[in-house]
């Protein structure tokens, strides 16, 4: 019998986490929940781990690895440009917890220790955990290293999607559709409920929405995620030729140089690096020179929790002429979300009225529903469990998967699924 438990990203999005007992036992991803007051932790592990996969950068899957490994020394693997891009993000989350004068549950010797038990594992390639056990990563089509996870065991074969994209985007030729099949697809259902709008559509709507703003004199500011969205965000604009400056602050800066180290994970590095080297670089303490005129900001964070977005916001939230430009999804209770739905920020411990313009652009690099049906075409497990989606969006998913011929469950937080 295999079992698995769902630490986390049960019924919502964030905290992905997942224990999967297939006589090894293995932790598909720990990841944090931003959003709230608080950061939100999975479930505790209460067993000693085989090994530990991480299926991709993005905090939601990896911000919770350096607090396990202060207290377990399990093996951990997951692809290089995941480790490289994770290490970038767990030191700014010990950057922001310093500057805000909180305790981070783990420390620069827990970062250590964690690199020094990761497995840097290439796609395709299988390793073997035990006599019975092998795990095998495949490319996912989300970001950067993203990957796909297969677990082949004596019991049961496993394949956990993480994020994953299966139609190319700007960015990645989508996700490897050879992965085969398996007994199990534990599947995110982000957006199980829609299909996307065409990428083409979206990205034009996206720079007529930028030309009008500043044609009027106004600011285009562009919060979007570091890693990954960022950068493509700005390769869109400047293959557009939209003639303003553009300018590019936070964290995103780091993750658009470790983008461009690993070429053959990129659709096309020549125009993606000919369009970040030309882009402004803000230096730091240097943000006034992006509101001398108008122009385009494309910073961080990309639900508007933290980062330079912040400080930009806090200099023009009241000019009508000025419009947000949400660019990614936005998880309940983030300022993101409250900013789309209410058109209110906090911001410094102060709730704001943001008197801009707001309009929100499906930029997803996750699948759409159709993508989602593909992919359980293609594993054809007998029993999918649908994680990484909002309550009621998994209703929606679940009743299509069922139109479909296929059998699913969505766990709570904290249950058990058993497979015999
Ligand atoms: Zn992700
Ligand atoms: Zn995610």
């Amino acid at each position: 019998m295999v079992k698995l438990t769902a630490l986390g990203a049960a019924r919502e999005v964030g905290r992905s986490s997942f224990l999967l007992d297939a006589g090894e036992k293995i932790l598909l991803d720990r990841g944090i929940k931003l959003g709230s007051d608080e950061i939100g932790y999975p479930l505790p592990v209460k067993t000693n781990l085989d090994a530990i996969v991480i299926s991709h950068a993005h905090l939601d899957h990896s911000g919770a690895l350096p607090e396990l490994f202060s207290k377990s020394d399990s093996f951990v693997y997951m692809t290089l440009p995941t480790l490289e891009l994770s290490q970038i993000l767990w030191a700014d989350s010990l950057k922001i917890a310093k500057a805000e004068g909180v305790t981070a549950p783990f420390s620069l010797a827990d970062l250590a220790s964690a690199e020094r038990f990761t497995f840097s594992l290439p796609y395709r390639k299988k390793i073997s955990i035990s006599e019975s056990t092998s795990i095998e990563l495949f490319d996912a089509g989300h970001i950067l290293g993203s990957a796909m996870v297969k677990v082949e065991s004596q019991k049961k074969d496993v394949v956990y999607s993480g994020d994953f994209k299966l139609g190319e985007t700007r960015m990645f030729k989508g996700a490897d559709k050879k992965i085969g099949k398996a007994d199990i697809l534990i599947i995110e259902s982000t957006y199980g409920d829609r299909n996307h709008s065409p990428r083409k559509e979206l990205e034009k709507e996206f720079v007529d929405g930028v030309k009008e703003t500043l044609s009027k004199g106004g600011f285009a500011m562009v919060p979007a995620f570091a890693v990954g969205r960022s950068q493509e965000l700005i390769d869109i604009l400047v293959e557009h030729k939209v003639s303003a400056p553009i300018f590019f602050d936070g964290m995103g800066q780091k993750a658009a140089r470790k983008t461009l180290e690993f070429p053959e994970l990129l659709k096309n590095p020549k125009s993606l690096g000919k369009a970040l080297h030309s882009a402004n670089w803000i230096k730091k303490g240097k943000r006034n020179i992006a509101l001398k005129e108008p122009s385009i900001i494309v910073t961080s964070a990309g639900m508007l929790e933290g980062g330079p977005i912040m400080w930009y916001l806090k200099k023009l939230y009241k000019d009508k002429k000025s419009k947000i430009f949400l660019t990614g999804f936005q998880v309940e209770g983030t300022n993101g979300r409250k900013l789309m739905e209410e058109g209110i920020v906090d911001l410094d411990d102060e709730r704001i009225k943001v008197e801009n313009q707001v309009q929100q652009f499906d930029f997803s690099a996750h699948a759409s529903q159709d993508e989602l049906i593909e992919l359980a075409k293609i594993v054809e497990p007998e029993l999918i469990v649908c994680v990484h989606g909002d309550e009621k969006v998994i209703k929606v998913f679940q009743k299509r998967l069922k139109n479909e011929g296929f059998n699913s469950v969505a766990p709570k937080l904290g249950e058990e699924i058993k497979l015999d």
